[in-house]
């Protein structure tokens, strides 16, 4: 692809100054030290020479330009061809089929399921992690392949004619899959779903009905949800069929690269995965690690925000020294660093924990880790971007030139809704907590782990143990839901921090648990926030 000659045409009234150079042109994982223990430490070192070719890729001039263009030229609903037959495709730019290729090539979409050495879920949540610093749009379909083996793997006739195709590493020849269950009249509560199937004989089924979201409509394969005469099932369909009509395209907040639509099912053929009538049961499984991607998604978004806004402070000078130098923006810088790392940590070692499948221990930690983490860190994704933003001033606020700080402070904002909004999942880790008392245990071990390094730390953690005792007694335990999930997400974090970064991010992590205070840039006296900040880029 041509890429776009970036020059400056001599300007006859002043010379431009103090405007910082992009971001472009190091190594996303380089520049990481944060990243680069974390991989180490949770058993993916083998992955270490991916990840560095990945970083190198998403952080450079060409990733940049594909970015660009796709974003700029977004997909096109193509109903009809000009001869009026039928045809629901959707057109994407030539630089979203790059950034895809490029995702599905390195097996972004399929690692965890094709690599046979331990922690490979681990890396793959590294290269997905770092993927998302480019652009999350093409990371939604990678992440929808991801969960789709293990959902498909609950039936063996279906894993065995999809299986092998849903995790080629060949843009050519995979199979995409698709996750469309949320209707008009309800998302959360998937019960509600309307959609009728009726019995077409041979095992067949046709569904009749609509969906409200429909993400990526280009799929060959896709799991939905349909009423039987036993009740709400999940089943396997497969496009494009005439049965599967798009309406029309959504008009995104964020993601706007990526094509989301509503469609509308007449008759169209589908199979029974699993058992009639338990349509919920089995779409848990794909649930589960979309949640892990995007737990990493808003954690790599998060992590490409504070790297603009760390490098644009070092550039630009206020006042007479340059922003990075200056104690009230080097608390906001080393507070958003300290987040973002947290962020990162958290979503590393809870995909350690879905590598251990044979460990009860850490398939009891993760069955409440995961809801947990992914509740706050979505939480913190759109605050820490706005914050971000304001560190760049008006360069921040503008889309010129289609800037990376305005796209992600739009884009993260999916992770508050996508898998689980934020009652739904503190809902769910209320739940978790009646069910699974080794699940508490498995989760309060793991934050104990730190116990006795920091009294901060320590204070917390006893808060935390008596917050979920009194969840137990307490009149109304959904009000008090999401308080107990950030209380937990804060100590795992805090945990996480003290046993494995250094002094000075450690020491930040407790201040802020003691301090209970949430804007960023309320770090008190005696963070060493230089060397938090100086952490945060090595770029
Ligand atoms: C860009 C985008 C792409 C999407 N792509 C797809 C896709 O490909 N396939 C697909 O199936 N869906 C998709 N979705 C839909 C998404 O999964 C749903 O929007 C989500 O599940 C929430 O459902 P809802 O919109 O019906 O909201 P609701 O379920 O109506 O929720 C609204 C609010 O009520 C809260 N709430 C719900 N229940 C309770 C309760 N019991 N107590 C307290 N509060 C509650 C929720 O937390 C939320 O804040 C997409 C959405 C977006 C924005």
């Amino acid at each position: 692809m041509a890429t776009v000659e970036r020059f400056t045409p001599p300007s006859t009234t002043h010379e431009v100054t103090n405007q910082p150079p992009p971001l472009i042109g190091h190594n996303a994982f380089d520049a990481d030290p944060a990243l680069q223990e974390a991989l180490v430490r949770e058993g993916g070192a083998w992955g270490v020479d991916r990840a560095r070719e990945l970083g190198e890729l998403v952080a450079s001039a060409e990733a940049d330009e594909h970015r660009r263009r796709a974003q700029r030229n977004v997909p096109i609903l193509r109903t009809h061809d000009r001869f009026g037959h039928r045809i629901d495709e959707v057109e994407y730019d030539p630089s979203m089929h790059w950034m895809l290729r490029a995702g599905i090539e390195r097996e972004v979409n399929s690692l965890g399921w094709r690599e046979t050495r331990p922690a490979a879920h681990v890396v793959r949540y590294a290269l997905f992690y770092l993927f998302n610093q480019l652009d999350t749009g093409p990371c939604c379909p990678f992440s929808i392949n991801y969960a789709a083996v293990p959902t498909i793997r609950q039936d063996p006739v279906l894993a065995a004619q999809w299986e092998p195709r849903l995790a080629l590493p060949d843009y050519q020849r995979f199979a995409q899959a698709g996750m469309v269950m949320t209707e008009k009249q309800g998302g959360s509560d998937l019960r509600a779903n309307s959609t009728v199937a009726t019995p077409a004989g041979d095992g067949w089924y046709e569904l009749t009905g609509h969906k409200w979201f429909c993400t990526h409509p280009v799929f060959d394969m896709f799991f939905t949800l349909g009423q039987t005469e036993a009740g709400i099932t999940c089943f396997v369909a497969e496009r494009p069929h005439p049965g599967f009509r798009l309406q029309r395209l959504k008009d995104k907040l964020g993601g706007r690269c990526l094509a989301s639509s509503e469609v509308e099912f007449d008759h169209l053929p589908a199979r029974i995965l699993g058992e009639e009538g338990r349509g919920t049961k089995y779409m848990i499984e794909q649930i589960i690690w979309t949640r892990l991607d995007t737990l990493a998604g808003v954690a790599g978004m998060m992590r490409r925000l504070v790297s603009e806004a760390v490098w644009h402070c070092r550039h630009r000078t206020a006042f007479g020294a340059p922003l990075a130098e200056q104690p009230a923006m080097q608390n906001v810088l080393a507070d958003l660093a300290v987040e973002s790392e947290a962020a990162m940590a958290l979503t590393l070692r809870l995909a350690r924990a879905f590598d251990a499948t044979d460990d009860q221990r850490e398939t009891a930690f993760r069955r409440l880790g995961l809801a947990v983490a992914k509740y706050w860190v979505c939480k913190r994704g759109a605050p820490l971007a706005a914050e971000a933003l304001e560190c760049l001033g008006g360069n921040g606020y503008i889309e010129t030139m289609e800037s990376p700080v305005s796209q992600f402070y739009r884009d993260i904002q999916i992770g508050t809704v996508w898998e689980g909004s934020g009652n739904v999942i503190a809902l769910d880790v209320l739940r978790a907590i009646a069910r699974n008392r080794e699940s508490v245990e498995a989760f309060l071990t793991e934050c104990e782990l730190a116990a006795g390094a920091d009294p901060r730390l320590d204070d917390h953690l006893r808060a935390v143990r008596r917050g979920l005792d009194h969840l137990g007694t307490a009149v109304n335990p959904e009000w008090i839901a999401r308080a107990v999930v950030e209380d937990m997400a804060l100590a795992l974090q805090a945990s996480l921090l003290v046993r494995h970064s250094p002094t000075s991010v450690a020491d930040a992590a407790c201040a802020r648990l003691a301090a209970r205070r949430r804007a960023f840039g309320t770090l008190p006296s005696g963070i060493d926030a230089t060397a938090i900040v100086d952490r945060s880029l090595a770029a």
